[in-house]
């Protein structure tokens, strides 16, 4: 942990004359971007930090995270400030000029946040939250930060598996945020010592296990690791488990929370408008939560069952909205997958037919479009305004393997949507694959070449010239709370070789073809199905310089090797198939699927026999139904 500047610093200044003037992108971490929030620190009672473990340019495209800034910034008494992952060039500088790492609309350190709450949606950002909680001056370890004054530090989002973080996190909030989110700040602002001078500053809480267990039973979703009892799994790979806290008030294990009534949840009406490029530079407005579906490999299906959809009104009048505050060309209607919504084809004519939209070219995009809910009338339709690339994900190269994960699609379906895309006129067709599945042959990766290469000579009939196809190759990483959960990592040998024999057999120089580094993915499997033991590793990757994982140039896999090596822990045991009696590192996370549901479908899987997605008829029991009124796949009101 760093020392600092004096307490009474002017972090702003410090900033702005040590900070700005030598980093690569000072536009990172200035504030005041178009639409930010003004929060008025000294009013505040109750100070929050949304932290997001990676670079502003990924963080500030998050719609989820925009949505709670807005939630917590319209409670009375309430702040809320953003804060990313400052690049390295920033961290060293903030290192050298012994300068905390400060929020970016007020310049305040994060220490002095009464909540940081990050935000986490992938494994590959665990260095980044050690960074930031090092930068901002605070002891790495949940329990060194115990018993003295400081931020209750929790953590949203992905945190399904959140076993190898949770000897730094104190609490993990489960379920949607928007629904969570208020009630953690009313519990916080109860906290609050009452009385004193009204400009007095707020004290910060000090957290207890006491605390942590009132705010666990307090607030439903909240899963404090720290309460529970361990056990080592039966399991081969002797995986830590939670167990039943000896104090039976603490619910256990924690439901996952759900926001039921789309229209109630806050929207984004002004998006945040960035300096810099981001990742995703538009508006973008959710039309559905949720998927009909049930692709076996897919975590994001699984674990926010029923689907829920906002009406097309509600949908229509918030994207103009976030259009005209924001100027962006740009709009996406995004969920798992957006062909699934009911009101797809009014929406879509809808907006189209708006004349500022029409006026502007306002391009529209469905980034997660099915093969079999493609529609030539809407393509045709959205073409009339911009064009931007189609997206495609048949995920697995032959239909036998397309049944093993659930994703029945025919050769013929698939081919027939292509041709129709570029018979509408688009000119790019982006598709993606997954190698390592479950039951995979060389037998599937030749029939994957084979579509690729039937795929390509599409393109070279397509209307347009200059048609062309983008592949993109990822190895298959087994997720939590999936029928999956229980495979093992494919061995990164044979993932290597099927790579070339896709390079090998793709005859089109003209189809783009990019392959996921398996390094990643594999480090990623460590972690999507890891335990608490594996926070010793994240720590020494941290300490030995690992950092923004996620991206591939500053990826260190011998950094990596070295920290496993140190903590004594072989990645490979984290690698292997689970027994399917052991017991799971995210026991205590109950997403209303139940196991046995899972388990059925893992048998299936490697039967390849399908499961009809619930939109088609008679519901599978994936135990939703418990505690919903859900038909079809969707809640029912
Ligand atoms: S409860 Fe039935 S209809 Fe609803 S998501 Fe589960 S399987 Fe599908």
């Amino acid at each position: 942990m760093p020392s600092f500047h004096s307490p009474d610093a002017d972090c702003a200044s410090l900033y702005e004359t040590e900070i700005f003037p030598f980093v690569e992108k000072p536009s990172r971490y200035i504030d005041h971007e178009i639409n930010a929030a003004r929060p008025d620190w000294s009013a505040a009672r109750l100070r929050v930090a949304l932290v997001f473990p990676d670079a502003y340019e990924v963080g500030v495209s998050h719609l989820g995270l925009k949505i709670l800034y807005e939630i917590l910034n319209a409670l009375p008494g309430v702040i809320a400030e953003r804060c990313y992952a400052p690049w390295p060039d920033c961290e060293a500088l903030l290192r050298g000029k012994r300068i905390p790492l400060c929020s970016l609309e007020t310049c305040h350190p994060l220490r002095e946040f009464h909540v940081i709450g990050f935000s986490i949606q992938y494994e590959l950002c665990y260095t980044n939250i050690l960074q930031m909680l090092d930068l901002a001056g605070l002891p790495l370890r949940a329990v060194l930060r115990r018993g003295s004054p400081g931020p209750l530090v929790i953590a949203g989002g992905n945190v399904f598996s959140p076993g190898p973080l949770e000897p730094f996190i104190d609490a993990f909030a489960v379920g949607d945020g928007e629904s969570m989110i208020a009630g953690i700040a009313r519990w916080a602002l109860d906290q609050m010592p009452h009385g004193g001078p009204d400009n007095a500053p707020a004290p910060l809480l000090t957290v207890s296990d006491e605390l942590l267990a009132a705010f666990a039973r307090a607030v439903p979703g909240i899963y404090v690791p720290s309460l529970c009892r361990r056990t080592l799994s039966a399991g081969h790979a002797m995986r830590s488990c939670p167990d039943r806290p000896s104090d039976a008030s603490i619910p256990f294990p924690v439901r996952r929370q759900v926001e039921l009534d789309l229209t109630e949840v806050p929207v984004v009406r002004k998006p945040l408008v960035p300096y810099c490029e981001a990742v995703h530079d538009r508006a973008a407005v959710e039309i559905m939560r949720g998927c009909v579906r049930g692709c076996r490999f897919c975590q994001a299906g699984m674990i926010t069952r029923p689907v829920r959809e906002k009406p097309a009104d509600a949908v229509a009048a918030e994207a103009l909205e976030a259009i005209n505050a924001s100027g962006y060309e740009d709009l996406t209607l995004s969920s798992l997958s957006s062909g699934d919504y009911s009101q797809i084809a009014p929406l879509l004519l809808r907006l189209l037919e708006d004349h500022r939209l029409a006026e502007d070219r306002t391009a529209i995009s469905l980034p997660s479009l099915r093969i079999d809910s493609f529609d030539p009338a809407l393509a045709q339709a959205i073409r009339k305004v911009r064009r931007t690339g189609f997206t495609f994900a048949p995920e697995a190269g032959s239909e036998r393997l397309r049944r093993v994960i659930n994703k029945q699609l025919s050769r013929d379906e698939i081919l027939g949507t292509v041709r129709s895309v570029f018979d509408s006129g688009w000119q790019l067709v982006k598709v993606y694959f997954m190698i390592g599945l479950p039951t995979e042959t060389d037998e599937d990766i030749d029939e994957m070449v084979a579509l690729i290469n039937d795929i390509s000579s599409l393109r070279k009939g397509g209307k347009m010239r200059g048609c062309r196809v983008n592949v993109s190759v990822s190895s298959f990483v087994p997720k939590a709370f999936t029928p999956f959960q229980w495979a093992a990592f494919a061995d990164v040998a044979v993932l290597r070789e099927r790579q070339q024999r896709i390079q090998q057999g793709v005859r089109d120089r003209a189809v783009k073809l990019s392959f996921h580094k398996i390094e990643l993915s594999r480090l990623e499997a460590v972690f999507a199905r890891g335990d608490t033991q594996l926070a010793d590793v994240v720590e020494n990757a941290y300490r030995l310089g690992c950092r923004f994982d996620e991206w591939s140039d500053l990826f260190r896999p011998e950094l990596w090797d070295q920290a496993f090596a140190n903590a004594g822990i072989d990645p490979e045991c984290y690698l292997a198939a689970i027994p399917e009696d052991a017991a799971l590192p995210w026991d205590a996370i109950d997403t209303g699927v139940d196991r046995a549901f899972l388990l059925d479908e893992w048998d299936k899987a490697i039967a390849a026999a399908p499961t009809p997605a619930c939109a088609a008829g008679p519901c599978n029991q994936c135990g939703i139904q418990r505690w919903f009124n859900c038909a079809r796949g969707t809640i029912q009101r």
